[in-house]
């Protein structure tokens, strides 16, 4: 739900997530507020009440405009986020919990935000993806429908695509390397090249490894803990 549909569609039209739609395997349907103003200027938002800057999205469109995509959508279990900075951090783990989901319903807000009682009426969770504030959730709302999409069976051609990938791991992936084997003459570790899968499979632990140290202390730690490895 936005007020700006074609930022999300045009996002979401392109390459694997828009193959994904082509070949059900998701449904994205964007739903513009605007449509659902009873404002005779079409407005959909008004001044604070307390005062302060900007603008808010009002209750009576946001909430109509639910109405209907609950009609419309089918049957199964629901989950309505607001993209807020005042939400829980988006990382793998959620994107993870709302792949269970049947039906993910996203209120992009503009503006300052959008009226706290829409929030109370209609939302299950605020997501932030990051500190720090974007003009609106329709960037917000395409990284979380490109997040968890990819984890819906059949989007991505092998799911050892993402289980293997950074993050999804517990680790940061290795240096990886394609045609030609030497470039401006930097050459591929020649490892490699020696089609040794057990030493292949060691060297880009060791790489990842080594990676996740030096820039995520953090995942290291765990990782190192979980796997009962040495530092
Ligand atoms: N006044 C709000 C505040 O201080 O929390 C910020 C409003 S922001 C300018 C406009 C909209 O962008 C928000 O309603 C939200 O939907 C979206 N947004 C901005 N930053 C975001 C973030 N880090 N994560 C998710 N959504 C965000």
């Amino acid at each position: 739900m936005t007020l700006f549909p074609n930022m999300v569609e045009s996002v979401l039209s392109e390459s694997i997530i828009g193959r994904a739609r082509k070949n059900g395997l998701i449904t994205v349907e964007t739903h513009d507020i605007r449509d659902y103003t009873k404002d005779k200027h079409k407005k959909t938002d008004d001044t604070p009440y307390g005062g302060g800057k900007g603008m808010l999205m009002a209750t009576q469109p946001i909430c109509d405009c639910f109405k209907a995509v609950c009609k419309k959508q089918p049957q199964g279990k629901r989950y309505v986020i607001y993209a807020s900075p005042r939400g829980r951090v988006f990382n793998h783990e959620i994107a993870k919990e709302l792949s269970q989901y049947d039906n993910i319903v996203i209120l992009c807000g503009h503006y300052e935000g959008v009226d706290q009682r829409v929030i109370d009426e209609i939302v299950d969770e605020e997501i932030s993806i990051g500190d720090y504030v974007l003009t609106g959730g329709e960037i917000p709302a395409c990284i979380i429908v490109d997040a968890v999409s990819r984890l819906v069976d059949g989007v991505l051609s092998d799911k050892e695509c993402y289980e293997k990938e950074s993050i999804a791991s517990g680790l940061l992936e290795y240096p990886q390397y394609t045609r030609p084997p030497v470039f401006n003459g930097k050459e591929v570790p020649e490892v490699l090249l020696s089609g040794h899968h057990a030493n292949i499979d060691k060297w880009r632990l060791e790489k990842s490894l080594q990676l996740t140290k030096e820039r995520r202390p953090d995942l290291y730690e765990k990782y190192i803990k979980e796997h009962n490895l040495k530092k």
